[in-house]
C-alpha cells in the first residue's frame, strides 16, 4: 500500500541514492588518483634517468623522495566511507527484510511497497540519518526548490517545497503543515495523523494522482 510514510521512505531513499552518487563519484577520482601516485612512484623506481634505487642515494635523490612518501599521503577516505555506507545500509535491509546483496540501497527500495506503514516510518528514519551523514561528509546540499505558486492542497499556504531527488516523475512535495488522519481534506491515501503533508509531484501540480 502506499501511506505518506511509504512516501517520505521512497523520496529519502532517492535523496540517499544522490548522496550515494556523489560518494561513489568521490571514491573513483581518488581510487584514480592513488592508482596514478602509485604507478608513478613504479615508473620513477624503473626510469633510466635515476636508474635503480641504490642505498646511496642523498637527499637530491627524487626517488628516496617517492620512498619516503607512503600511500598515507593518498589516504582512501572516501572508499573508507563508502565501505560503512554499505555495511550499515546492508544492516538496514536486513533489518527490514530486505536480501542486501551487493547494493542494499536498491534492495532497501524493493522492500518499501510491502511495508506497513509504521514500518515505512521506522524505514524512513533510519535512511534519513544516513542520508544526512553521508551529505555531511560529501558537501551535499539537500535538493530542493520552492514550488512557485502553488498552493497546498491542505492549508491552502504557498509554502510548498519540491524534492528533486531521482527522475522526475518520484519527485515529491511537502508542505510544512501536518495530517490530521482520516478525513484530512489532503486526502492521501493511508493519511497518518501527525505526518508531514507529501504529495507525488504530478499530484500537486494536476490536481490528481499521477
Ligand atoms: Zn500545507
Ligand atoms: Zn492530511
Amino acid at each position: 500500500m502506499t501511506s505518506p510514510h511509504h512516501l517520505h521512505a521512497t523520496r529519502t531513499a532517492w535523496a540517499l541514492h544522490t548522496a550515494l552518487t556523489r560518494l561513489s563519484e568521490l571514491v573513483t577520482v581518488e581510487t584514480r588518483r592513488r592508482s596514478d601516485h602509485y604507478l608513478a612512484a613504479a615508473n620513477q623506481l624503473r626510469s633510466p634517468v635515476y636508474g635503480v634505487r641504490h642505498a646511496t642515494g642523498d637527499h637530491a635523490d627524487p626517488v628516496g623522495g617517492v620512498l619516503t612518501a607512503p600511500d598515507a599521503t593518498v589516504p582512501a577516505r572516501w572508499a573508507d566511507l563508502s565501505q560503512t555506507a554499505h555495511g550499515r545500509l546492508s544492516g538496514i535491509a536486513g533489518m527490514f527484510r530486505a536480501n542486501p546483496g551487493s547494493d542494499p540501497h536498491t534492495a532497501i527500495v524493493g522492500r518499501i511497497p510491502h511495508l506497513t506503514p509504521s514500518t515505512a516510518a521506522i524505514l524512513h528514519k533510519h535512511l534519513t540519518d544516513e542520508d544526512a551523514w553521508i551529505r555531511a561528509a560529501v558537501r551535499l546540499e539537500p535538493a530542493g526548490t520552492p514550488l512557485v505558486g502553488v498552493s497546498c492542497p491542505r492549508c491552502g499556504v504557498r509554502q510548498l517545497q519540491v524534492h528533486t531527488d531521482g527522475p522526475a516523475e518520484a519527485w515529491t512535495v511537502t508542505c510544512s503543515c501536518v495530517c490530521v488522519g482520516q478525513g484530512c481534506r489532503c486526502g492521501a491515501e493511508g493519511a497518518v495523523e501527525g505526518v508531514a503533508h507529501i504529495w507525488p509531484r504530478a499530484t500537486v501540480i494536476t490536481g490528481r494522482s499521477a
